[in-house]
């Protein structure tokens, strides 16, 4: 059976060209061209995946993020332009994914597609609890991080953030979700925290700290672990 996908996109010739890509890579691809289609289709026939475009003529995306949030784990990839950052932000912390900047290729979206569908998968099944990859090595059940041959000694807020990121490897976590979920819902303004404690996880894991290998920065909207090549 072929995943189904739901792309939301109000432009033609994005719409067209993600439909036919889509569909060669095997996906049942369904198209809406506003919010209340949308709606219409989510309604009838729920999808596999959302890809949601930011600019659509009957609204914001954020009503249709919470909507689906309410009734089902689907993941929602969210397509943004370079200036819809706050908005694209807001969705985030609604529930959304993982979003790309436009312009982006059919592989990068590929990635996205599949590492939220195997984070909605797992957080049926079992929580993560390892991320290997290259010379990091993280155990959370044993609380054990490696990197480059050598056992880090991590803070306890260090561990929880890195834990964090673990849980979420791939995907962007917002500043605001990683202030509520590993200092608490009456810190999500700090982000000073977050740039302090992120400075002291990468001195401990990256080989150059100047230049992340592990712990991206996502500018003005958060952190990703990375995950692949
Ligand atoms: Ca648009």
């Amino acid at each position: 059976m072929s995943l189904r996908l739901l792309v939301v996109e109000d432009d033609r010739e994005i719409r067209t060209l993600m439909q036919s890509t889509l569909s060669v890579e095997g996906f049942e691809v369904q198209t809406a061209v506003s919010l209340s289609e949308a709606r219409a289709l989510l309604l009838h026939s729920p999808p596999d995946v959302v890809v949601l475009d930011l600019g659509l003529p009957d609204g914001d995306g954020l009503e249709l993020v919470q909507t689906i949030r309410r009734q089902h784990t689907l993941p929602i990839l969210i397509v943004s332009a370079r200036h819809q950052e706050e908005q694209k932000i807001r969705l985030l912390d609604a529930g959304a994914d993982d979003y790309l900047t436009k312009p982006f290729s059919v592989g990068e979206l590929l990635a996205r597609i599949r590492v939220a569908m195997r984070h909605r998968g797992t957080a049926l099944a079992a929580a993560v609890t390892e991320h290997h990859r290259d010379d990091l090595h993280i155990d959370l059940t044993q609380r054990s991080v490696h990197s480059r041959g050598e056992t880090l000694h991590l803070t306890p807020t260090e561990f929880s953030l890195l834990a964090r990121l673990v849980r979420s490897a791939g995907r962007v976590v917002t500043h605001r979700q990683l202030l509520h979920d590993v200092w608490g819902p009456e810190f999500t303004e700090h982000t000073h925290y977050l740039r302090l404690y992120m400075g002291q996880l990468r001195a401990k894991i990256e080989a150059d700290p100047a230049e992340p290998r592990h712990l991206l920065t996502e500018t003005g909207v958060g952190y990703r672990l990375a995950t692949g090549s």
